[in-house]
């Protein structure tokens, strides 16, 4: 007898994955150009060019040591270098026993999850969340709580987030900047954050983690993104090169289990993050990647780029009447859909060739994610089609 579960998750992509799938369809129909795909969050910036010239390099290595199996939780070279990293750019003692190196950020926070819950707990996601979240918390047996932030600027409503903290609450999961909306959680959000799960631990007796989703935290615009693990020690940071170095496809990230932990649940929670990589089958992520990784872990990201994209697509839509939330990081647009019915809407957006996600996906109603990791001319030329779109309601 198949799993059920696994039935229904595979037979129903994402909304996303269909909306993805439907715009190849297209393209072949009625050719590239004439399709605005801005469903799917793949970077359109070419990975850095230090990063092709070190794999290429490291091609040259003998390739009995560069293709093994690396331990487990990782190279240590690597580990070391991701930690040395950490150290440095946020100005704490970070251990590289404390990293385990994964395949994205999905594998860090199925790992996260695994590892600090039990069947039967509660997960807390921040609506409008990423989707997967639902799939992995549910895989670990949990059950998703949704709180949602708050309805002017989509910071956390920290009120409402100790409202549903039970017993069982085992975690949180924190996505900053954010996907969909581009918010950057402030310091002081955080720290408000922090204070209701310490309160809510003394209460309950419980420890509640943080799973701290960050594969965005070098695409920020206006200001620098908190450093999670200094403000609520229980953190454990899920990274990933995905959208920092455009290696989406290449599926090579960590989790960190912050060193600012008390040091004996720091090594329990740590080697629980083994034991849920090694359960999930998530061992040894791929080795050239890891080895690539250590030498290029503070190669900058190409911020610029999404910049421009962003600066395009606001003032474009904007200009054509459209309200949307300013994103201060991430490359996602969120904006007002024009009926109730998002999901109506972006089947509106289809008959224009506008591929925008419904944010029934992410857990809300009402608004539509533009995926802006796309090239500046799709943007430009896109703009004919959201002004008949916006006509198609007056
Ligand atoms: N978390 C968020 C918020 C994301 O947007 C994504 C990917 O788009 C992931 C996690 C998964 O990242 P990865 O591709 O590194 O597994």
């Amino acid at each position: 007898m198949i799993n059920e579960s696994m039935y229904a998750w595979g037979s129903e992509p994402s909304a996303i994955r269909q909306l993805f799938a439907y715009g190849l369809e297209r393209k072949k129909a009625i050719g590239a150009d004439k399709v605005f795909d801005f469903s799917l969050g793949n970077p359109n910036v070419p990975t850095p060019q230090v990063v092709t010239d070190t794999l290429k390099a490291l091609l040259e290595r003998s390739p009995e040591t560069l293709h093994g199996y690396t331990p487990a939780q990782g190279d240590s070279a690597t580990r070391q270098a991701v930690a040395n990293e950490i150290s440095k750019r946020f100005e704490v003692k970070a251990s590289p026993d404390s990293v385990y190196m994964t395949v994205g950020a999905a594998a860090s926070i199925s790992i996260s999850l695994a590892a600090v819950s039990h069947p039967g707990d509660e997960i807390i996601v921040n609506a409008p969340y990423f989707p997967e979240y639902r799939v992995w918390a549910t895989q670990a047996g949990c059950k998703v709580v949704e709180v949602a932030t708050k309805s002017d600027d989509f910071s956390l409503d920290t009120k409402a987030i100790a409202d549903a903290i039970t017993p069982k609450t085992s975690a949180i999961i924190v996505n900053s900047p954010n996907n969909p909306v581009g918010t950057v959680y402030s310091k002081q959000n955080l720290i408000e954050l922090a204070r209701v799960l310490e309160q809510k631990q003394k209460e309950t007796g419980h420890p509640i983690y943080l799973i701290s989703d960050e594969p965005y935290r070098e695409i920020v615009y206006t200001e620098t993104v908190p450093y999670v693990p200094s403000i609520y020690a229980r953190t454990l940071v899920c990274y990933s090169y995905s959208k920092s170095l455009s290696l989406p496809g290449e599926r090579i990230g960590y989790v960190y289990v912050s060193d600012e932990m008390d040091k004996e649940e720091h090594d329990k929670v740590f080697l629980a993050v083994c034991g849920a990589g090694r359960a999930l089958g998530y061992v040894c992520a791929p080795a050239l990647f890891q080895k690539a990784i250590a030498e290029c872990v503070n190669v900058p990201s190409g911020v610029a780029a999404y910049a421009k994209n962003r600066k395009l697509l606001t003032e474009g839509l904007s200009a054509l009447g459209y309200e949307y939330i300013e994103p201060k990081g991430a490359f996602y647009l969120w904006v007002k859909a024009l009926e109730d019915d998002a999901k109506a809407f972006s089947e509106k957006a289809k008959q224009f060739e506008l591929l925008i996600v419904p944010s029934d996906s992410f857990g809300v109603k009402g608004w539509v994610r533009i995926s802006y990791c796309v090239s500046p001319e799709t943007i430009v030329n896109s703009m004919p089609a959201f002004e008949a779109l916006m006509k198609a309601y007056r």
